[in-house]
């Protein structure tokens, strides 16, 4: 349900503070690299901090409204602040003075056989003298418990497929940088992993074809629903969700029953 919210129906959704302090994060991350390596302190990344936020605001000036009401700007400041904490324990989890990344925010593209086309941007990828490639993703919140990992790997499995699509090469290593917790986590996948990524994106597809051209698009609702935006317009709360905007085909229903598209 949400896809359809966001895809077809592409209901706005107001910034998050959250959000925004994670791209925020991930920038001052990305320019600290422009540094020469033994300059690449803390101290150093967070005096990047206001220059990255003033950048960000200029380029989405719909973030005025997240601390329009801050009339005292003290919201505004313990932001910056837990900003400057999640980028202070980058330097506990990860020596940027020893890295020299091969890529950052890399945009990558792959069709696979199916002509499906995967699109992704990963936040680093360094390659080892010896040609082996890891995949890095920054992300503001804490690790999952151990049984959601695997949820948590899939988007980096995802990258792996497009690379390995794309230059031949299973990447050697797959790297989460947890800085709401400070954790690491890694998995080193290999072909047999991917192929079954590449399966499970191609079902995945294959539902949201289906559901696009029926309309029967359902929720599925987690925890994670006290953060959407669109809970006025979902079923699962009570909402109607607006006109369906394309043509509907009549619906029928799939030999391995429905898979939730959300
Ligand atoms: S409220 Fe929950 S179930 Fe409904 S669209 Fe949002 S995330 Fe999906």
């Amino acid at each position: 349900m949400l896809y359809r919210f966001r895809v077809i129906d592409r209901l706005p959704e107001k910034p998050s503070e959250a959000a925004t302090r994670g791209t925020l994060v991930h920038a001052v991350l990305e320019r600290l690299f422009d540094a020469p390596a033994a300059e690449r302190t803390a101290p150093r990344a967070r005096a990047l901090i206001p220059g990255q936020w003033d950048r960000l605001r200029e380029s989405r000036p719909e973030l005025v409204e997240l601390f329009a009401d801050d009339a005292d700007g003290e919201r505004l400041a313990r932001w910056l602040s837990e900003a400057e904490r999640l980028v202070e324990r980058w330097f506990t989890l990860e020596d940027p003075t020893r890295l020299e990344p091969a890529e950052r925010e890399l945009f990558v593209e792959a069709e696979l056989a199916s002509g499906l086309r995967l699109r992704g941007i990963i936040d680093r990828v360094d390659v080892a003298p010896t040609g082996e490639v890891r995949i890095v993703d920054y992300k503001t919140g804490k690790a999952p418990r151990p049984e959601y990992a695997e949820g948590a790997l899939f988007q980096m499995k995802f990258y792996a497929l497009v690379v390995w699509r794309l230059k031949r090469v299973v990447p050697r290593r797959l790297q989460l940088v947890y800085l709401g917790s400070g954790d690491v986590l890694t998995y080193d996948p290999v072909p047999a992993d991917l192929e079954r990524i590449e399966r499970k994106l191609l079902a995945l597809w294959e539902a949201i074809r289906l559901a696009t051209e029926t309309g029967d698009w359902r929720p599925r609702p987690t925890k994670l629903c006290g953060w959407c935006d669109h809970r006025a317009h979902c079923p699962e709360f009570g909402g109607t969700p607006p006109p369906y905007p394309l043509p509907l085909a009549p619906a029928a229903p799939s030999p391995q029953g429905r898979m939730g598209a959300d």
